[in-house]
């Protein structure tokens, strides 16, 4: 209950944005927020588009997925990722399935794809896990959403490379 009135509660500040509000010590606090709010909204978002959004023209089918268990890495079908109930989706417990391989229970994370075009290598962020495992802490820019392969941040690329209203 108390976290999906924080998750709330951080939404509202974003929204305020708008009115271009001068100065920058609101500045850091709503990095620090944008940066959980990309983390856990792309997230939801991906699962959200997975299960009927229907807006991907011709991106990947599968969803890869991490066991933090047993470290197996396998990839679902839409219609074979458990759905979670409507109240998950909106808490961190949704980033959780359970593991086929090893049978242990709400053990595995979505991993995410590089957004660099040349490597989109699949991968389990810090920064995923941490917020997956500890969903009352506060976020913090030192958690990098970094790809292990070729060391792109995707949180810094999705800040360079998005669209512009
Ligand atoms: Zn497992
Ligand atoms: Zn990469």
């Amino acid at each position: 209950m108390s976290d999906n009135g924080l998750l709330n509660g951080k939404a509202k500040r974003l929204n305020l944005g708008g009115g271009g509000g001068g100065g920058g010590k609101g500045m850091e606090y709503l990095l620090a927020g944008t940066l959980a709010v990309i983390i856990v909204g792309s997230l939801g978002f991906t699962i959200w588009k997975f299960f009927g959004g229907k807006t991907g023209p011709s991106g990947p089918t599968e969803m890869h997925f991490k066991c933090l268990k047993c470290n197996a890495e396998f990839e679902l079908k839409p219609e074979e990722i458990p759905q979670p109930s409507e109240q998950a989706m909106y808490g961190p417990e949704s980033m959780f399935i359970d593991c086929p391989k090893c049978g242990a229970k709400q053990s595995c994370l979505p991993m995410v794809q590089c957004p660099n075009p040349d490597c989109k290598k699949w991968y389990l962020p810090e920064a995923t896990k941490f917020y997956a495992t500890n969903p009352a802490a506060a976020p913090t820019e030192e958690l990098k959403d970094v790809c292990p392969y070729c060391n792109t941040d995707r949180i810094q690329w999705y800040r360079e490379h998005r669209p512009r209203r």
